[in-house]
């Protein structure tokens, strides 16, 4: 028999079920920690009633083609031979279509490319000279994506190579004056800061990732995301990370949410963590859930060993169709450096109400 209490308790059920399949009413974008510009302009085109796509990747694009940010798009780190080589990938939703681009040199916008792949090609992924021919194609301007920075930085790894390696022979020779051997780092960047001699110690030592991941949902509930990356510095050239991988650095599926991740790709690509987190989130977690399986099963591959998992770190980004969101990281803290501060792992969002940035959820906490 049913009671007026179990009618109006099931019509709840029904009525946040069907909030959930329409998407929460509201706009709502999220991104990895250097992702602040990029939840600004994506929301403002939001709410200007734009596509969820056209929006996450003009949010990005202002990362790709800032020269200070070292880890996408123009200015990002190189290979192990000095050349830049950029991945990325878009999804979008209301289409359920996705375009991805990797190991593309000399253009500054991988995240335009991919999506002309996704919308100018029967493909889904394009690499190498072939994505770069296919981009010119359609009139992207080919350049030298090495910035002077990034330059010197590998120099300096390169150099800094010798002294674990005998046979390296970049930098001074063993007939070298010994003070030109001291001076490292200022051959590189002489009279520079403590800021950008401490990054460049940094970058040398532990080959850093970076990435942009950003993903959005519009009041109508449909969904897009983006992620675009220079990947690991020092890779060995044509080393492509989980970043243009569809279910690996992205991931979106209409009916439920959209996923991301930064970090260790190598990791990532193992458990299909943005395809994961999806699924996970299909089967009823919540977006922090969701994320903190994902990252459990990263874990697992190692036997959860924490030493080694020490040695890396990974993130992933959930935005869920209802607007329930969360980003979690193995570890709560960046590994120090040198004793310098460990940085807490952030993420940035935008609700409508401006752009904030909120703590990670971790699974670890690095012992310092
Ligand atoms: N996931 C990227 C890669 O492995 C790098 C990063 O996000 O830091 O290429």
């Amino acid at each position: 028999m049913i009671t007026r209490r179990s009618w109006m308790l099931a019509s709840a059920g029904v009525a946040a079920a069907a909030a959930a399949a329409q998407g929460g009413g509201k706009n709502v974008v999220i991104a990895s920690g250097n992702g602040s510009r990029a939840c600004t302009k994506a929301m403002e085109l939001l709410q200007a009633g734009r596509d969820t796509l056209e929006a996450v990747i003009a949010g990005v694009n202002i990362i790709e083609e800032d020269p200070n940010d070292s880890s996408v798009g123009y200015g990002g780190l190189p290979n192990e031979e000095g050349v830049v080589e950029l991945d990325a990938c878009v999804m979008h939703g209301p289409t359920r279509r996705a375009g991805a681009v990797g190991a593309l040199r000399g253009i500054k916008t991988p995240s335009r490319v991919a999506r002309l792949v996704m919308e100018r090609t029967d493909h889904i992924m394009l690499v190498g000279e072939g994505a770069l021919r296919f981009a010119k194609a359609h009139g992207f301007q080919e350049e030298n994506l090495l910035t002077d920075r990034a330059r010197k930085a590998w120099l300096a790894w390169k150099e800094s190579l010798r002294d674990k390696n005998r046979h390296n022979n970049w930098g001074p020779g063993l007939d070298a004056p010994p003070e030109e051997r001291q001076a490292f780092l200022e051959r590189f960047f002489p009279g520079a800061d403590e800021a950008t001699l401490a990054w460049a110690w940094e970058v040398i030592a532990d080959p850093p990732t970076g990435t942009i991941n950003c993903l959005a949902l519009n009041a109508r509930g449909e969904m897009s995301g983006v992620t675009t990356t220079s990947g690991l510095a020092w890779k060995i050239p044509g080393r492509v990370g989980d970043s243009p991988i569809i279910g690996a650095g992205l991931y979106v599926d209409q009916d439920v949410g959209a996923a991301g991740s930064t970090g260790r790709g190598e990791e990532n690509i193992r458990v299909v963590g943005a395809h994961t987190v999806v699924e996970n989130m299909r089967h009823g977690m919540s977006a922090r859930e969701a994320v903190l399986d994902c990252l459990k099963r990263i874990s697992r591959n190692y036997g959860d060993d924490l030493d080694r998992l020490a040695l890396f770190d990974i993130n992933f980004y959930a935005l869920r169709k209802d607007g329930d969101f969360a980003a979690g990281s193995l570890w709560n803290v960046s590994r120090p450096y040198r004793g310098g501060k460990p940085r807490p792992r952030r993420f940035t969002y935008n609700d409508g109400t401006g752009t904030r940035t909120a703590d990670c959820v971790f699974l670890y906490r690095r012992k310092i």
